[in-house]
Formats: C-alpha cells, structure tokens, sequence
C-alpha cells in the first residue's frame, strides 16, 4: 500500500495544468490567472482631491487668514479647465481632478465663504489633501502575477487597472459517477433497500469549492455492462471521479472493467483510513480518480486527493497538508494506516487550538462529517495520546475563493 505522500506525487508529478481561456474581468472570482495583470491605466489617472474644499495654491496662504477670490469648481468627473492663478482659488470635492495652477486643498471647515470671496482659516502643507497621479499604481506596473488565485479584491483591482478580458487557467472539468444497485438520485422514487446517492450530489459540490466544474453524469449499476456504458458520458472530461465500487468486494467492478477499457493504473489503494480502496490512473486524455463509495470515505479522498488533482491543473502550488493543533482528549494507540479523524476545531487560551475528535468515527456517518471543522491525523503506529499532545489537524477549508 502507498503512503498518502507517495499518492499524492504522484497525481501531482503525473497532472500537467490545462490550457488557458480568455474571461471578462467580472466573472474573474476564483479564477487563476495565467498573465500577470499590468495597469494600463495609472490609479488615480490625474491628481484629485481627497476632500470637500477649495483648490489653492499654498504659496498664497502662508499667513492665515487670507482672502481668496473663488474662480471656478471641480466637482468629481467635472474638471475646471481654467488656471488657478495668485490670489485666486477653485471650490472642489472629493474626486474632482486638481485644477492647473492649483497645489493643495483647504478643507471647507477651515473656510468662509461670502459670494466668491473665500476666507482661508488654516494653511495648508504643500500637497496636502491632494492625491497625486499613480499614487495607488502607476501604468505598467505588475499588479497580479500569473498563479494568483484572483479574490473579490483583487476583481476590483483589476478592473481599476483597466482589465477588461483576462487569461485564466481553464476550469477542471469534472465527470461524477456513481456506482452502486443500491442507490438512486435525489428526489427519484426509493425503495427501503435503497439509499440516496448523496455522493453524486456532495462531489458537485466539493468540485464548487475546489475551483474546478462537476457534472454527475448518473448512476452505474453493479453489473459490467452499466459501467461501461456510462464510462461512454465521460469522454471530453478532464477528471472522471467515480464513487463506490473501488475495493475489492465481487460487487467491485470499477478497477476490472475500466482495466478492459484501457485503464493505464497510477496506483490502487493507500494506507489511510477512510479511503484504502482508491484508484488513481488515466484513460485516454481523462484521469480516473476513483473514491469509496462510503460518504465520508468520498469526501475525506475528495479533500486530500481530488484537491491535489483540480490544483495541478489550475496550476496552483500546493500548501501544507496539516497545522497543528492541541488534542482535546486522550486517543488509544493507531493501526497500521494513516487514520483521518473527524473533530472539532476551537480557538484556546493556549498557543494552539483545539482538536476533539468525535467518539464515533464510522465512515457512512455524514451528520459528523458536516458537524466536523477539521480531520486529526494520526500517524501510522502512533502510540496512545493525551489531551494537550500536539497533533496535526487537517482543516476542512478549502473553498478558492476569498473576500
Ligand atoms: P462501496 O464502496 O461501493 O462498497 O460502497 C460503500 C458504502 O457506501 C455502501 O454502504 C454504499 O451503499 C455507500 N455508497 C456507495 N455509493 C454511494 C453514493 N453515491 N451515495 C451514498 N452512499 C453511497
Ligand atoms: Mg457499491
């Protein structure tokens, strides 16, 4: 069996990043950017006010008070074309472009105004309230590099930088198959030996928070045939997940019939716990990553596995797998496989947070995996722990996307 290391190089040694596409600025939320982003345009584009006041030159105002005579007005997206001469001023707001001539605004509560006639109370400092041109970025500048992750800020940034269509890292698309005679899509008629297949829908999902497109192209029954037949959907996917099937149990049929189907086998089975049976491999130009059907065991594989696999290919670099947190309650020693186990994750007076795993860790009970922030790791033959042992702790945020 291969350690969760050895698997996930080789997914990730084995996954080129796709190609690239062209998208509008505003759809760019969690996208990877495959060209950096160069200011076309400088931020602000030419001086402006930063406050409500007068325009003046500060050489006129150096002893208080002194007597302006108001020529003109720049109100935001309205520049005042005249020049701004000695003794002279221009009334202006926030965001109205400096008027030539003019060095400084005075804020309007350090002023009286009678007719055009403007009384300065205080002098300003040279510059003062003024946002010189570029003071945020200048034209040409690298604002975003290639590889970033584009958050909610940086849409806007980029759109002030005068992006319209950028080049981002297509979006992995994802192929889900169920398997299984037992299980049947959500809201379709169920007999009381059947369960729902929560796995077609939660891969969906967990393909959402990864960055990449799910599609569940349905359900293959536990015979040969089915699967083969539904393989036939997955062609032009670049990932086919499948669910169930993967062990090696007489019902389990996905390794053998993809096999004659021209499975070339990455690697099958990991020492981990949930998610032994996991088959890794391509067929054709689609990658099989193929998950127990159990619904925890399918999302702890998805978190490790399919995470590592939607990275490659959007060319992200991968982070540390775990942090470390402090145990909330003494463990019993662990087996022969690398145990994932689901706690609670809380802040504590100490440096580290807490972990707590749950008392019953049974890989079908998806209530505790959806009440879970984190996964304890335990490592193979870890002797028995004690509340406050530091242990790693793998949390369950994932989502691409941020503020
Ligand atoms: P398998 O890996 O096919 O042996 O399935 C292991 C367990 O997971 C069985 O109890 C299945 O009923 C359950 N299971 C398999 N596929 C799904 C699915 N798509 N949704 C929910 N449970 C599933
Ligand atoms: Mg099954």
């Amino acid at each position: 069996m291969l350690s969760i290391e050895e698997a996930l190089d080789k997914i990730r040694s084995g996954i080129a990043p796709l190609p690239t596409e062209e998208i509008f600025v505003s759809d760019a939320l969690g996208r990877v950017l495959a060209e950096d982003i160069i200011a076309t345009v400088s931020h602000p584009p030419q001086a402006v006010s930063a406050m409500d006041g007068y325009a003046v030159r500060a050489g006129d105002v150096v002893e208080v008070p002194a007597k302006l005579k108001q020529i003109g007005e720049a109100a935001a997206g309205h520049k005042f074309e005249g020049e701004v001469g000695p003794g002279e001023c221009a009334r202006i707001f926030t965001g109205g472009a400096l008027p030539s001539g003019a060095d400084s605004i005075v804020i309007q509560e350090d002023t009286d105004a009678s007719g055009d006639t403007i009384t300065i109370k205080e002098a300003p400092k040279l510059g003062e309230w003024v946002r010189p041109e570029g003071l945020d970025f200048a034209a040409g500048k690298v604002l975003l590099s290639a590889g970033r992750i584009m958050t909610a800020r940086d849409v806007g940034l980029a759109a002030a930088a005068g992006a319209t269509w950028i080049r981002v890292r297509r979006r992995p698309r994802i192929a889900i198959l169920s398997t299984g005679d037992e299980i049947v899509m959500p809201g379709a008629p169920m007999r009381p030996d059947q369960i729902v297949s929560s796995n077609s829908v939660a891969l969906v999902a967990y393909a959402q928070t990864l960055g990449a497109e799910g599609t569940s192209i349905g359900i293959a029954e536990d015979r040969p045939e089915s699967l083969r037949e539904r393989l036939k959907d997955a062609t032009g996917f670049d990932i086919l997940v499948t669910s169930g099937g993967a062990s090696v149990g007489d019902h389990d049929l996905v390794q053998s019939v993809f096999g004659d189907e021209g499975l070339e086998l990455g690697f099958y089975k990991i020492a981990m716990r949930p998610g032994k049976p996991l088959i890794f491999g391509n067929i054709g130009h689609t990658y099989l990553l193929g998950l127990p059907g159990n619904p925890v065991s399918t999302g702890v594989t998805s978190a490790i596995f399919l995470k590592a696999a939607v990275e490659s290919m959007l060319g992200i670099a991968p982070g540390p797998l775990y942090q470390a947190a402090r145990l909330g309650r003494d463990l019993g020693p662990n087996g022969k496989r690398l145990d994932f186990m689901r706690a609670r994750l809380e802040p504590s007076d100490s440096d580290l947070p807490t972990a707590t795993p749950f008392d019953r860790q049974d890989s079908s009970m998806m209530a505790a995996f959806a009440g879970a922030d984190c996964l304890v790791m335990r490592e193979i033959g870890a002797p028995a722990a004690k509340a406050g042992d530091i242990v790693k702790v793998v949390p369950l945020e994932f989502s691409i996307l941020k503020f």
